[in-house]
């Protein structure tokens, strides 16, 4: 009986106490990323890789996302576009505190703007724009993040991970056509505000050879135009598929072995070149800064912004 009553006291502690400690640590473990965003008297801080110097530093994310601003729209722009700004890249940051990339496991953010976002300080941004607009530049950018502090969007539970880009070639992308995963908030919508951009088209032209040389066929032939096949669209407008000399490529693929400004392009030929024809700057998914900004200057609010962009997605406050 009283080995018993020591067994069930055993199984009363490993029940009741021990199973429930090391699910608490799991649980703790496994929500642990929300954890490194802190409150701390009132202020929402995150962790940031400084690509410069290597180390990892703790901030406001209000106070940071000013310097977001100011690395990632051009600080002219509308300020009802930089409300949206603001909260676009407020999310996607609260979106990476809770799942950190591979390449920074000790901070929720880089400052590469090739990997994350990037991120000038007050002087930095201000030797960028100039002595006589610096001053009121910071300070339209800060008012921006001001008059949406806090604010955040999610789709469901779930923060939006809220990618944007330069401008499209008049349709945002399916995030999955770009990266393979679909996104029930990054739909390909309409944006039309991009097509009355004056270099909305740009060029890129390559000798055969060279276009060749980078798509790694000049071994099989140097010489002659390249042999264009079947080419496939996105719903966005995007190439999602092209037949070159055979072989298949994805879009994304010749946007990244040409150095294109976008997927969205169409190839003409001369003998001896080929030559892009290229629509829009950028990925393509989300909200496009520069749609953004002409949907602001016919007097639309940040939110209907962003609701256009987004799809099916709420504004949140924290
Ligand atoms: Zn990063």
């Amino acid at each position: 009986m009283k080995k018993l009553s020591c067994v069930g006291l055993i199984s009363y502690v490993v029940v009741m106490i021990f199973i429930p400690v090391i699910t608490g640590l799991w649980l703790f473990s496994g929500r642990q990323p929300s954890g490194y965003v802190k409150d701390n008297g009132g202020k929402t801080e995150i962790s940031y890789l400084d690509v410069a110097d290597g180390k990892v530093r703790i901030c406001d994310i209000e106070e940071y996302l000013v310097g977001v601003l100011a690395a990632e729209m051009p600080a002219e722009y509308e300020l009802e576009a930089l409300k949206a700004q603001a909260v676009a890249a407020r999310s996607y940051i609260l979106s990476k505190t809770d799942s950190r990339s591979d390449k920074h496991p000790t901070a929720d953010i880089c400052n590469d703007s090739a990997h994350c976002k990037g991120h000038l300080d007050e002087k930095m941004a201000k030797e960028s724009w100039g002595k006589k607009k610096g001053d009121t530049y910071w300070q339209k950018l800060t008012r921006a993040t001001e008059e949406t502090k806090g604010e955040y969007m999610v789709y469901g539970d779930e923060v939006v991970e809220a990618f944007f880009f330069a401008r499209s070639g008049g349709r945002t992308e399916n995030s999955e056509d770009v990266w393979g995963e679909s996104r029930p908030y990054l739909r390909s919508v309409e944006s039309t505000g991009d097509l009355s951009y004056s270099e909305f088209v740009s060029t890129a032209e390559f000798e055969n050879s060279e276009a060749r040389k980078r798509l790694g066929t000049f071994e099989n032939q140097s010489e002659g135009p390249l042999s264009i096949g079947k080419i496939t669209r996105t719903d966005g407008g995007n190439i999602k598929s092209i037949e070159i000399d055979g072989k298949e490529y994805k879009g994304t693929e010749i946007r990244k072995i040409f150095d294109l400004k976008s997927a969205d392009f169409d190839v003409t030929q001369t003998d001896k070149s080929v030559i892009f024809s290229v629509r829009g700057f950028g990925h393509g998914v989300g909200m496009s800064q520069f749609g953004a900004n002409e949907m602001a200057e016919i007097g639309k609010k940040y939110t209907e912004i962003l609701s256009h962009y987004y799809t099916n997605i709420q504004i949140v406050k924290k």
